[in-house]
């Protein structure tokens, strides 16, 4: 049976949307291999009414939530490719077959890829961390290292500093203007020339960077602006337009998270820099909207 929308990623975002949808009685069918980013870190922070909880937590309550509703299908399984044109795609799932369906919402988020350096991604989420304002009130103070990665590492260095005290190790990236080396000064952040070799265990409970000098600092976690890329090629495919970030690339979409491709709607972090929960549900809901506005004033509403 032809969907009336079919959700690519039934993550923060994906499930928001999925939400106005079922509550408007559209038929809806979310597809999903549940590999949120946020996978790797235990406990989830800032999230309205669910602080502390861990992501997989708040996302298996919200689906058992929409399997309430009973145009709400879900599929575990992966999305091959999407292909078609409006109130006409075709969706293929891994195992599954095709689906057919009126809309489509692309929600399948993006992949943080990090420095190749040794003991640094199985850290990611834990003591390796990308976001003071999820993750830092838990460091509770001390020392705290910025491992640069991006011309905003400096940045970050400088807004982490509320939150212990910090170490740049600019791992050959090139030193920062005049203005940034006043601004790092005067939030007490120091500086380290010289390339990262390893992340290693360091005494009570402490990660231990050393550098390929042989000096060694202990941090209680490590911030790191992670490269992001958006998964897979679907949206590629479809031919949506994209564009550059601060973060990285992400799709273009408008108000209402309608992607240059009439009939594609994409919400949550493969269309905006900067994610959170809340900001990416907030994506999800406004698409949800957008979907059903589309659905409801077109010809065969
Ligand atoms: C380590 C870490 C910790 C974080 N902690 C916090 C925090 O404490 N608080 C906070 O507010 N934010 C946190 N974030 C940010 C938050 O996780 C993201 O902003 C949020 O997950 C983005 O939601 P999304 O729905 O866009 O994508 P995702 O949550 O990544 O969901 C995308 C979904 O799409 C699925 N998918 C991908 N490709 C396909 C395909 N081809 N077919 C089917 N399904 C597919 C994936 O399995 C996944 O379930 C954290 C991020 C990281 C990296």
């Amino acid at each position: 049976m032809q969907q009336d929308a079919i959700i690519i990623g039934g993550g923060f975002a994906g499930l928001s949307a999925a939400y106005i949808l079922a509550r408007a009685r559209r038929h809806v069918t979310i597809i999903d291999t549940g590999t949120p980013r946020n996978r790797f870190a235990a406990r989830s922070h800032g999230v309205l009414g669910h602080d502390g909880k861990s992501g997989g937590e708040i996302l298996s309550e919200a689906r058992a939530q929409l399997l309430a509703y009973p145009t709400v299908t879900f599929i575990d399984g992966e999305v091959d490719s999407a292909a078609g044109a409006i109130d006409d795609f075709h969706v293929s799932i891994d195992g599954h077959g095709t689906i057919a369906t009126r809309r489509l919402l692309l929600a399948s988020g993006i992949e943080d890829r990090l420095p190749d350096i040794p003991g640094l991604r199985e850290r990611w989420g834990k003591t390796v961390l990308h976001c003071p304002y999820c993750h830092g009130y838990e460091i509770g103070g001390g020392p705290i290292g910025v491992l640069a990665t991006h011309p905003m590492s400096a940045h970050q260095a400088a807004v982490v500093a509320d939150w212990g005290t910090v170490t740049l190790f600019t791992n050959g990236m090139p030193e920062p203007d005049e203005a940034t080396l006043a601004l790092l000064e005067r939030r007490g952040v120091s500086l380290q020339p010289g390339a990262v070799s390893v992340i290693e265990t360091g005494t009570c409970d402490m990660q231990r960077v050393r550098l390929e000098n042989g000096r060694t600092f202990d941090v209680k976690a490590l911030f790191v602006a992670a490269d992001l890329h958006i998964r897979g090629t679907i949206a590629e495919n479809l031919g949506c337009a994209m564009e550059d970030s601060a973060a990285g690339k992400i799709l273009t979409t408008d108000a209402i998270k309608a992607t240059s491709i009439p009939g594609v709607y994409a919400a949550g972090d493969i269309a905006r820099a900067f994610g959170n929960i809340t900001l990416v549900s907030a994506d999800g809901v406004m698409a949800g909207l957008g979907m059903h506005q589309s659905l409801m004033f077109s010809a065969r509403s």
